[in-house]
């Protein structure tokens, strides 16, 4: 059951984290680091993960790391609307194949709305 999985340290975003795989990076720091989704479905479409916390999803991560990870949210949110004024921004994250996760490492998604 994917919403149980054994977290697998060569999925993309942990290649990412490591350097080992290529990422357009908007934001990081210690814990936290932003880029821009390969795929988007907006202009500006951003991930936002934690770096240091193996967890799959919303269930398995620490409090503190996600923490860490809803302030970057937060601050990437309104620079977004700042820079790219769309009409609306959209804050998502999925747990589990069933609701829609195809990278099994925690992470946000901060996609721009234009009407
Ligand atoms: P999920 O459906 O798991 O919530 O979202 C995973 C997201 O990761 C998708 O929006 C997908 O486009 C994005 N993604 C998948 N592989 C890569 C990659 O190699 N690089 C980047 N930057 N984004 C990726």
């Amino acid at each position: 059951m994917s919403l149980t999985r054994t977290y697998d340290p060569q999925n993309i975003f942990a290649r990412i984290i490591r350097g080992d795989a290529p990422c357009y990076r908007l934001y990081e720091d210690e814990d936290v680091l932003a880029f821009l989704d390969l795929y988007p479905q907006s202009y500006g479409h951003t991930l936002v993960i934690p770096k240091r916390s193996a967890a799959c999803n919303l269930l398995d991560v620490d409090t503190d790391a996600l923490c860490r990870v809803m302030a970057v949210v937060q601050l990437l949110a309104r620079a977004i609307v700042e820079e790219l004024q769309p009409d609306g921004v959209q804050v998502s994250q999925f747990n589990g194949t069933a609701a829609g996760q195809t990278v099994f490492h925690i992470h946000f998604h901060i996609v721009p709305r234009y009407e």
